[in-house]
C-alpha cells in the first residue's frame, strides 16, 4: 500500500489575543486526528475584520508563539507577516502546500467562522486547495455552520479516524465535523475583562497573561 500523504493542520487566526480556547483546540484535534503537529498562523492584516483595528501583528505572533512553546507538536508560522497585504488563507494555505509537495493541508476555523466562507478571497479556489475541519463554537453546532450557496453531502467515511461527521464539499475537499468539546472563550472576552481590569487566569495561558500586563495591552477602548 503507498504511504499516506502527510497531512499539515493549519489553524489561523487573529489570536488577539490567543487563548485557552484557541490552545485546547488546537491540542484536542491534533490528538484526536493523530496528526504530527498544528502549526499556528496568525494573521498579520485580517481581511475579514476591516472595520475593526486590531493590535499590532508582532504583539499577537509574540503572544502566540509564547502560548505554544513547549507544547508538543504545534508550531507557529509568521508567512501572513512577512507577506505585503491582506492575510489571505488561500495564499497561505498554496506556500505550505508549495513547500510541502504531496502533503494535505486542513484547515481549522470555528463554526461561526465558515459560513463566512463564500465571501473570503477567491473562495472557490481555497474551498478546492484544501480539507476543513469545524471547530466547535457556542450557539453554533457544526451543522448550522455551513455557507450558503455551496452544496455540501455527507460521507458514510468517517471523519479521518475520530468521531464525528465527514461531508465532501463540491470540489471534493472534505469538511470535517469531529466531536470536540465546547469552549466559551473569545478573545474579545478576553479584551473586554482585561479592559474592565478583571482578572483573565485561567482563560488564556500564563505567559500569555504575562505578556498582556507587561505591555499594558487592551486597556483602552475596544475597537468596532
Ligand atoms: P474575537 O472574539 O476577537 O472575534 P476569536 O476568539 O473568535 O476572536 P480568532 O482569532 O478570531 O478568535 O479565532 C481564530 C479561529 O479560532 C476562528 O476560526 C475562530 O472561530 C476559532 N476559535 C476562536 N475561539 C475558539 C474557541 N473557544 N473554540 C473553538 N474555536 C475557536
Amino acid at each position: 500500500m503507498p504511504a499516506a500523504a502527510p497531512r499539515i493542520a493549519l489553524f489561523g487566526g487573529t489570536f488577539d489575543p490567543f487563548h485557552n480556547g484557541h490552545l485546547r483546540m488546537a491540542i484536542e484535534v491534533r490528538e484526536a486526528l493523530g496528526l504530527p503537529g498544528v502549526s499556528l498562523l496568525p494573521s498579520a492584516q485580517p481581511p475579514h475584520k476591516p472595520l475593526q483595528p486590531v493590535t499590532p501583528a508582532d504583539h499577537r505572533l509574540a503572544m502566540t508563539r509564547a502560548a505554544a512553546a513547549g507544547i508538543e507538536g504545534l508550531s507557529v508560522l509568521d508567512m501572513e507577516l512577512r507577506r505585503e497585504g491582506p492575510s489571505y488563507s488561500l495564499l497561505s494555505v498554496l506556500e505550505v502546500k508549495a513547500a510541502n509537495p504531496g502533503a494535505e493541508v486542513v484547515f481549522l476555523l470555528g463554526a461561526d467562522a465558515f459560513p463566512e466562507i463564500g465571501t473570503w478571497h477567491r473562495s472557490g479556489e481555497l474551498l478546492t486547495a484544501c480539507d476543513f475541519l469545524l471547530l466547535p463554537r457556542p450557539g453554533t453546532p457544526p451543522e448550522n455552520a455551513f455557507p450558503p450557496g455551496v452544496r455540501i453531502e455527507m460521507e458514510e467515511n468517517r471523519c479521518y479516524s475520530c468521531p464525528g461527521r465527514a461531508y465532501r464539499l463540491p470540489g471534493g475537499s472534505r469538511l470535517l465535523c469531529p466531536d470536540l468539546p465546547v469552549l466559551d472563550i473569545s478573545s474579545r472576552s478576553i479584551r473586554e475583562k482585561v479592559r474592565k481590569g478583571r482578572s483573565i487566569r485561567g482563560l488564556v495561558p500564563p505567559e500569555v497573561e504575562r505578556y498582556i500586563a507587561s505591555h499594558g495591552l487592551y486597556r483602552g477602548e475596544e475597537r468596532g
